[in-house]
C-alpha cells in the first residue's frame, strides 16, 4: 500500500475513533469528578452479579465489595455482538473502544480495521507515556487475554508467543501471573526484567526494579501455595508497594482470572472460592487507597460466565450455560466523587475513558491511537 494512502487511512482512523468516542459515549459518567494520582483497576473475569450472590449465599457472608460506596453495572457487549470475550472485553476496559471478539487491543474487524498502521493505546501505555508507573497482575497466564489487552497488541488472543514478545519488548514495570512457555528467565533478563517464580523472590523485589513473574498456574487457580506461589492479595499488595514509589503516580490492573475458568466448568465451589480470594485482594487495594488518599480503586468484570440464574422457590443459584452470557456485570468504585454514580449502568468502554479522565487525561489523549508496525517477530 502506498505510504500516502496509509497516512490518509491512519488519519481517518484517528478521526473516526475520536468521533465515535465523542458521539458514542453516553453522558452517564459525570463531568464533575475529582482527579486521582493513582488508579487500581480490578477485573473479576466472568464475575456477574449472581456470581457474587451465590458466593454470599455459600459463605453466608457479605463481601468487602458490598461496602464500596458506588455499585453500578457495566454493559459488556463487544463491537458487533451483545456478548463478548476476555479479549474484546479486556480491550474495552484497557483502550476505551469496542472491538471484535478475540482481538487484543487491535482494530480487528472494526470498521477501522483497514488501517493496520495504528493501534489503540491502553491505559498502561497512557500512564507510562506520561511518567507514571504501570503494571499488570493476573492469576491467569501472563499471556492471557485480559492481561494481554493491557500490555500487548495482537489480532488474536491465541497468538501467545507474539503477545509474550510484545510484553517483553514493552516498558511496563511489572507483569505477573502464571507461567507460559514463551516466557523464560533468559528472555526476561535480556529485556531488562527481573525474573521471579516464587513468593519468596517476589517479596524480595525492591522498588525501582522491573519484574516479570511466572508462577504455578494450578496454585494460582486453586488459591494454593504448594510451589511457594503468592496469593492474589499478596501480589496486589506487593505490586502497589513497588509502583507507588513514583511521584507521578501509577496505574495497576489486577485480574482474578479463575472465576471465569471455574464457571466454564459450572463449578460453584471453585468459582466462589476465587470470588472470595478476589474480594480479599480488593479489600487490600481499597485499604491502601484510603490510607494514601490519592488512589482510586475501580472493580468490574469483563463479562459474566455461566449465565447464573436464581430459583426463588428452592433459594438456589444454578448455571444455565458453559459459556459467556450477555448479563450486565457489577461495577464498584472506592470513592463517590470519581464521576461514577451509584446504581448507574455504563458501557464497558466508558469505564476505561473515565479512568483516563480521573488520572488527568482528556478526550484528546484517550481513547487514542499510536503508530504500529505489525505483530512482533517471534524469535
Ligand atoms: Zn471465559
Amino acid at each position: 500500500m502506498p505510504t500516502t494512502f496509509k497516512r490518509i487511512l491512519s488519519f481517518t482512523t484517528a478521526l473516526l475513533l475520536a468521533l465515535t468516542c465523542a458521539l458514542g459515549l453516553g453522558n452517564n459518567v459525570s463531568d464533575d469528578y475529582k482527579e486521582y494520582k493513582n488508579v487500581i483497576l480490578m477485573i473479576g473475569d466472568g464475575m456477574g452479579e449472581n456470581t457474587l450472590a451465590v458466593t454470599r449465599q455459600r459463605y453466608n457472608t457479605s463481601l468487602f465489595l458490598d461496602t464500596m460506596p458506588v455499585h453500578g453495572n457495566s454493559d459488556t457487549r463487544s463491537f458487533i455482538f451483545d456478548y463478548t470475550d476476555s479479549a474484546a472485553g479486556g480491550t474495552a476496559l484497557a483502550c476505551g473502544i469496542r472491538v471484535w471478539i478475540n482481538s487484543v487491543a487491535r482494530f480487528a474487524f472494526h470498521p477501522f480495521t483497514i488501517d493496520d498502521t495504528s493501534v489503540p493505546i491502553s491505559l498502561t501505555e497512557l500512564a507510562k507515556a506520561n511518567g507514571k508507573s504501570a503494571g499488570v497482575v493476573t492469576t491467569d497466564k501472563t499471556s492471557g487475554a485480559t492481561p494481554a489487552s493491557f500490555s500487548a497488541h495482537a489480532i488474536s488472543r491465541t497468538l501467545e508467543k507474539e503477545i509474550s514478545t510484545d510484553q517483553l519488548n514493552g516498558d511496563l514495570d511489572l507483569i505477573w501471573g502464571a507461567d507460559t512457555d514463551s516466557v523464560t528467565e533468559e528472555r526476561c533478563t535480556e529485556h531488562g526484567f527481573e525474573y521471579v517464580s516464587t513468593a519468596t523472590e517476589l517479596e524480595a523485589l525492591e522498588e525501582g526494579s522491573r519484574s516479570f513473574a511466572q508462577f504455578d498456574f494450578d496454585d494460582l487457580k486453586n488459591c494454593k501455595s504448594d510451589n511457594d506461589t503468592p496469593s492474589i492479595t499478596e501480589m496486589t499488595e506487593k505490586a502497589i508497594d513497588l509502583l507507588d514509589d513514583n511521584e507521578n503516580g501509577f496505574f495497576l490492573m489486577v485480574e482474578g482470572a479463575c472465576i471465569d475458568k471455574f464457571s466454564h466448568d459450572n463449578d460453584f465451589d471453585g468459582a466462589t472460592k476465587c470470588v472470595m480470594a478476589f474480594d480479599d485482594a480488593v479489600k487490600a487495594a481499597v485499604e491502601y487507597a484510603k490510607e494514601d488518599g490519592e488512589t482510586l480503586v475501580v472493580v468490574t468484570a469483563d463479562h459474566e460466565t455461566g449465565g447464573i440464574k436464581y430459583d426463588a422457590e428452592k433459594d438456589e443459584y444454578y448455571y444455565t450455560k458453559d459459556g459467556h452470557s450477555t448479563a450486565d456485570v457489577p461495577l464498584f468504585v472506592s470513592e463517590a466523587d470519581a464521576g461514577f454514580t451509584d446504581g448507574q449502568l455504563v458501557e464497558n468502554r466508558q469505564i476505561s475513558v473515565q479512568i483516563a479522565r480521573v488520572m488527568g487525561f482528556d478526550e484528546t489523549q484517550f481513547p487514542a491511537v499510536k503508530p504500529y508496525s505489525g505483530d512482533p517477530v517471534v524469535k
